[in-house]
């Protein structure tokens, strides 16, 4: 049997962070199993920046400002304490990333560039072209590399080991030869990213974003706290989702109407462009209602007042993404597009340093809830939550590791992973992976999105019910064990079926309207009833039962959030 001292699930930012840092302990075994080989992760194709007060392009910012534009921005729901050590630990972090070898650009001076982003007050967002997600995870992967730990690519995690009080390792499925296999470990950190893709086809995320780590997570019965709050992005290309960087807006983009109007100063008159993503996707989506869309109900983003050179210099990528995928030069013209699913604000209920409630697994990353974006994420905050919180799941789970002795497998912990894996193999239904996923997304985005109401909930949990019935008939057609990805489809599905439910259920509850979460039944933010965290637990029957948490308020008091 495989054996590891820390076993890390998910080589995205979080992860390869919280390998790194647990490898530099070098009398430990460290190892990282990922789905997709660690460059394909998620976190490659973050492009805007990453936040932290460095103070190279406006002196005046404070730490204290990013954490106040941090909490404001997540509606008053993030936890003022660990906001508070994200955004201290922010200058230190980033720092240490770049001593790493990642090649952040410059001011004329030598410093790390930096430029505006949404929500904050200052220039804070550390950028390399609108690439920087690819810096990062490169620099991490290869320091990963020289300091010795190891990779089992394309390997997927299907559950946890564990006895209830501690870990012991993971069940996993090699894509290369079809085997099962288990990994006894002291720790295990869940870093498996988010779970955009219940969202299918309006969505920025990668097609591995299907939230696994949660799902798990909640299978072996830890809480999943704040689900009902999923970012829509306002600027996804009008037919794919693919992301136009928040960085093309901090560049001075403008975003227009079908008319031709910027409709922002009627949303966000002192900000404009540069709100928060959770007020500029309604300002959008109400543009479109009210008839002032485009003939395809998209908006436009502008770039072309910005000129040729500094589109080249600054946003790349971009320019590439929307010939690519739009057949639009944004030297030339306006770009197409609507708001996108975006990023998983709740997730496995952590503290500040990854640990749940089961002694020896941690969760950090997307896939955590720590809680420091609350009700709505700021752009160049989530590349920050990976690093500072990655970082410190390693140190914890290298302490927790030199004073654990690996536990006892418990019987039957093999067998039952083994047993889902055949009964998917020789299913003999007509339902396909394909058809139930397609389903989901509409069901999600059209009933759980933008704008939400609760008879619209009630359905989407009705539609939910009748899919996971559907998904007892699935049949995987293909019967082959060498990179079986039909079979992986099937068990991200399963995955992406439970944390839809407790979505839609979190929503359902919320009688509020807060951050990204917006009811028309209930429009109005409610701090008397609602100033709280919702917490899903694996009840009986598969379904969730809802408890309540209280939010950290240490400095910032809750006032109306205005831009
Ligand atoms: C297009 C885009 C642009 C973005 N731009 C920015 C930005 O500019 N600034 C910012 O702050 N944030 C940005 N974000 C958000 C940010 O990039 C992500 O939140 C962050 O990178 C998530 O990192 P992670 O390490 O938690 O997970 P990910 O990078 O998503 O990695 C997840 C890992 O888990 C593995 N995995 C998943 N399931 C399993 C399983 N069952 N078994 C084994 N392995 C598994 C995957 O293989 C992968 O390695 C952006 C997001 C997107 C989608």
């Amino acid at each position: 049997m495989l054996t590891y001292d820390i076993l890390i699930v998910g080589s995205g930012g979080a992860g390869l962070y919280a390998a790194l840092e647990s490898r530099l302990e070098e009398d430990l075994h460290v190892a990282v199993l990922t789905k997709v080989y660690p460059t394909r992760s998620h976190t490659g194709a973050a492009q805007g920046g990453v936040n932290a007060a460095l103070g190279n392009r406006d002196p005046s910012d404070t730490w204290e400002e990013h954490w106040f534009d941090t909490v404001k921005g997540s509606d008053y729901l993030a936890d003022q304490d660990a906001a508070e050590l994200m955004c201290r630990e922010a200058p230190d972090v980033v720092r240490e990333l770049e001593h790493w070898g990642a090649a952040f650009y410059r001011t004329t001076d030598g410093r790390i560039a930096q430029r505006p982003f949404g929500g904050a007050s200052k220039p804070r967002a550390c950028y390399a072209a609108d690439k920087v997600g690819h810096i990062m995870l490169h620099t991490l992967y290869e320091q990963g590399l020289r300091h010795g730990v190891d990779y089992f690519n394309e390997w997927v995690t299907l559950d946890l080991i564990h006895d209830g009080q501690r870990c012991m390792g993971v069940n996993a499925y090699s894509l290369r030869t079809g085997r099962l296999h288990t990994i006894q470990a002291k720790a295990v950190i869940l870093a498996t990213g988010g779970h955009g893709r219940i969202y299918w086809t309006r969505t920025s995320n990668a097609y591995g974003n299907t939230g696994d780590g949660s799902a798990i997570a909640y299978r072996a019965g830890l809480p999943l706290k704040d689900m009902e709050f999923i970012q829509f992005h306002p600027t996804g290309l009008r037919r794919s989702g693919i992301l136009v960087t928040e960085g093309a807006r901090g560049e001075g983009g403008h975003l227009l109407n079908g008319l031709g109007e910027r409709f922002m100063e009627r949303y966000a008159p002192d900000k404009m462009e540069l709100g928060p993503r959770d007020l500029v996707s309604r300002a959008i989506e109400t543009e479109v209602r009210e008839g002032r869309g485009g003939p395809d109900d998209e908006a436009f983003l502008d770039l072309t007042h910005l000129g040729r050179e500094r589109i080249l210099e600054r946003l790349p990528q971009i320019r590439q993404l929307c010939i690519d995928f739009e057949g639009v030069d944004p030297i030339e013209e306006p770009i197409p597009i609507k708001p996108t699913a975006h990023y998983s604000m709740g997730g496995v209920h952590t503290d500040i340093n990854g640990c749940t409630p089961i002694d020896g697994v941690y969760a950090a990353g997307e896939t955590a809830c720590v809680s420091v974006h609350g009700a709505n994420r700021l752009g160049g905050n989530s590349l920050l939550d990976i690093l500072v919180f990655g970082r410190r799941a390693g140190r914890h789970a290298v302490e927790y590791a030199r004073r654990t002795k690996l536990g006892a497998m418990p019987r039957g912990a093999f067998e039952e992973a083994e047993t889902c894996l055949k009964e998917l193999m020789e299913g003999d239904g007509k339902e396909t992976v394909a058809g139930i996923r397609r389903e989901l997304g509409r069901v999600m985005s059209e009933k759980a999105g933008i704008y939400r109401h609760a008879s619209g909930l009630d359905a989407a949990l009705a539609d939910l019910e009748m899919l996971k019935d559907r998904y007892r008939k699935l049949m995987v057609g293909d019967r082959s064990a060498v990179f079986n990805t039909e079979m992986l489809a099937a068990l991200e599905l399963r995955n992406m079926l439970t944390l839809a439910e407790t979505v839609t259920l979190g929503a359902l509850a919320r009688n509020e309207s807060r951050g990204a979460h917006y009811r028309e039944d209930h429009a109005t933010r409610d701090d008397e009833h609602w100033l709280k965290h919702t917490v899903a637990v694996q009840g009986p029957g598969d379904h969730s039962t809802l408890s309540f948490e209280p939010v950290s308020i240490t400095r910032f008091q809750p006032e109306a959030r205005t831009y």
